[in-house]
Order: structure tokens, then sequence, then C-alpha cells
């Protein structure tokens, strides 16, 4: 029976297939791991890539279940959303990204961890409570609201007037804004001028292949194009670029000469517990 479970769970992810069964169990099972405290960050570095120093974090979230070990958020976010049980997960990633990001702060100073950034689903955005949970979340933590980078896709920051105000509303208490994987969604550049987002994050799949460039790669150019032109268009628009999926040192090489300063991806850290950023900070700190 776990075996078909578990089935049933990868294909429902996977967006094909949307087995009732599944998902009534995947939204109670969702708020049971909740309760329960099953669920916990991990944080990737971000990493200036002249010095390869760790500048901050993004803050990823992990399901740790009981039986079936550590489950990806690929698998439950979209039925988190589905659910709306995002709306008190995304709370719990909030407050627990500033309290730790405060701890980090406090211990290190804003040479060494100057921010993190939690995702933040489309769903939480209509959530009316939101900018006031921020809100609290800051105040609770300390953790300054400028050093907070909230990231959202460019699909959620196209719904409209309640998705418009809560950015704005964002932006004025300090809080700074990505747009998370920069180059997938349908208006990207006329977005980039719309939207008060102060840092962009170049999606993957222009960085995968980046450094091949044999003759005739025809790929790889166009991907080298829209990586330069999104960082060339950002910079004249006064916002921070982040190349995330950054997989190999070629790769890191290529970005920085396309005139990249930051970049996340496996070959620069992966995403890891709290305790390795902290080594990380103070391995820093001593140099
Ligand atoms: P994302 O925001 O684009 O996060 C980056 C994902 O790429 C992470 O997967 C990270 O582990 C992975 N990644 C980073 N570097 C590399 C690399 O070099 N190569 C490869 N192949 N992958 C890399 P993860 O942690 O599985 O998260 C997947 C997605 O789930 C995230 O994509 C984000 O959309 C969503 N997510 C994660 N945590 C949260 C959360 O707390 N709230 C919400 N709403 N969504 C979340
Ligand atoms: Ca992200
Ligand atoms: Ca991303
Ligand atoms: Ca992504």
């Amino acid at each position: 029976a776990k075996q078909r479970g578990k089935a049933n769970w990868v294909r429902y992810a996977t967006g094909m297939e949307k087995p009732l069964v599944a998902h009534a169990q995947i939204g109670g099972d969702l708020r049971r791991a909740l309760d329960a405290g099953e669920f916990r960050l991990v944080y990737q570095p971000l990493v200036e890539l002249r010095t390869r120093r760790v500048i901050g974090v993004e803050a990823l979230v992990r399901w740790m279940h009981p039986e079936r070990g550590m489950v990806s958020p690929a698998e439950f976010i979209p039925a988190a959303e589905r659910t709306g049980l995002i709306v008190p997960l995304g709370r719990f990633v909030l407050r627990e990204t500033c309290r730790q990001s405060a701890a980090w702060l406090a211990e290190f100073g804003p040479d060494v961890f100057q921010k993190a950034g939690p995702n933040v689903s489309v769903r939480q955005l209509h959530d009316p409570e939101f900018v006031a949970e921020v809100r609290a979340a800051l105040a609770d933590s300390g953790f300054p609201a400028e050093r907070l980078i909230l990231e959202l896709t460019e699909s959620a920051v196209l719904r409209g007037p309640q998705v418009s105000r809560a950015l704005h509303e964002l932006n004025a208490l300090g809080v700074r804004l990505a747009l998370d994987d920069f180059g997938t969604g349908e208006s990207s550049l006329s977005l980039l001028r719309a939207f008060p987002a102060a840092i962009v994050k170049l999606d993957k799949s222009f960085v995968d292949g980046i450094e091949l460039d044999e003759p005739g790669t025809a790929a790889a150019d166009a991907r080298q194009a829209v990586a330069r032109a999104v960082v060339q268009l950002s910079g004249a628009l006064g916002l921070d670029t982040v190349a995330e999926g950054i997989e190999n040192e070629e790769q890191a090489q290529r970005l920085m000469r396309l005139g990249y300063t930051t970049g996340q991806g496996y070959h620069l850290g992966r995403p890891m517990e709290a305790e390795q950023i902290t080594r990380l900070l103070a391995a820093q700190r001593d140099l």
C-alpha cells in the first residue's frame, strides 16, 4: 500500500494527473505535518562570484516525513498551494527565515551576512494578513526589512490589483523583492518596468549549457544572449542580478564575464542545514 501511495504521489506532483484520493490525502497530511513540526528550512548560499564569499542565503523548505524521509518542495508546494496550506506553511517559512537570519546577522555582522530570501507564493500575496505578518516577523526577530528578500515568480506578480497593492506595501516596509526564475515567464521585460523589484534571478535554464561554445551550438549562443540582455537591462534599471543553478566553474566564469556579480548553484554551495551555513560564515569572518 505504501508503494502505491508513493507512486500516486509522484504522478500527482508532476501535475499530469490529480487523483482525488491523493489530493485529499496530501492535504490532510500536510496539515498534520505542519502541526507536528515536520517542516524545516535548508539554506543555499548566495555567493559573490569574484571572491566566492557567501553574502546571503535563499531559504528552501523541506518536509522531514516520518516514513518517506526528506521530501522535496517540488512534490508538496503545488498541493500546499491548491489546498491553501501554503498560507500557514509560508508563515512558518517567513518567521523561521527571519529568526535564523537575525541570529546570523547578530553573530557575524552585516559585512559577513547581508541578506536572506524566502520564497513566497501568490496564494500568500492574496492573503489580506500577509503584509502585517511580514511586518510582525521582522519586528519579532529584529531582522532589518532591507535585508529580507522575498522571492516571487513572474506569474505570481501579474495577478491584479490586490497583489499589486501588497507588493507596493511591502516595498514601503523596506523589504526587497526578487523576481525568481526570470526569463521563463511571458512578459519578463515589460514586467521589469512595472514591478517594484530590486533583484532579478536569471533562471537556471539560461545557465545550463551556457559554457558550451563549440562552433554551431546555437542554443548556447542564445542562452548567452539572454543572460547578457538580462544583466545589461537590470543594470540600466538599477536592479541587482543573481544567476541561478550554476553547476560548474566554466559557467561561473562565463557569467562573470557577462557581468554577473552574484551566483547560486550546486557548484557554489548546495542547500544545507543552518549549522553548515554558520560554519561557512565563521570561516569567512576568521579569514
Ligand atoms: P526555486 O525558488 O527556483 O529554488 C531553486 C531550486 O533549485 C531549489 O530546489 C534548489 O535546491 C535547486 N538548485 C539550486 N542550485 C541548483 C543547481 O546548481 N542545479 C540544480 N539542478 N538545482 C539547483 P528545491 O529546494 O527543490 O526547490 C524547488 C522549488 O520549490 C523552488 O524553486 C521554489 O519554487 C519552491 N520552494 C522551495 N521552498 C519554498 C518555500 O518555502 N515556499 C514556496 N512557496 N516555495 C518554495
Ligand atoms: Ca527561489
Ligand atoms: Ca529560482
Ligand atoms: Ca524554480
